[in-house]
């Protein structure tokens, strides 16, 4: 995965979804990322969470099971 700063991503987040407050989303990110560090795992498969997809959809979750998807080497994962 591609990582990127919290601030980076709910900058990003909000410019492609404009109803949504970009406060909001970075304290979702931050949120999401200390349970990842704390070591919260997918509520559906038990992997580590992608702490950025789990912020934005709500719930903990691990990329594969948050897209559907196996290739997560162009989607981007938040750090501090
Ligand atoms: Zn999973």
């Amino acid at each position: 995965m591609v990582e990127i700063t919290v601030k980076e991503f709910a900058k990003m987040y909000v410019k492609n979804n404009s109803e949504e407050k970009f406060d909001k989303v970075k304290s979702n990110l931050k949120t999401a990322l200390k349970r990842k560090n704390a070591g919260a795992v997918c509520n559906n498969c038990g992997e580590p969470i992608w702490a950025a997809g789990s912020a934005i959809v709500g719930f903990d979750g691990c990329f594969t099971c948050i897209t559907g998807e196996s290739d997560d080497s162009e989607d981007y994962e938040v750090c501090e």
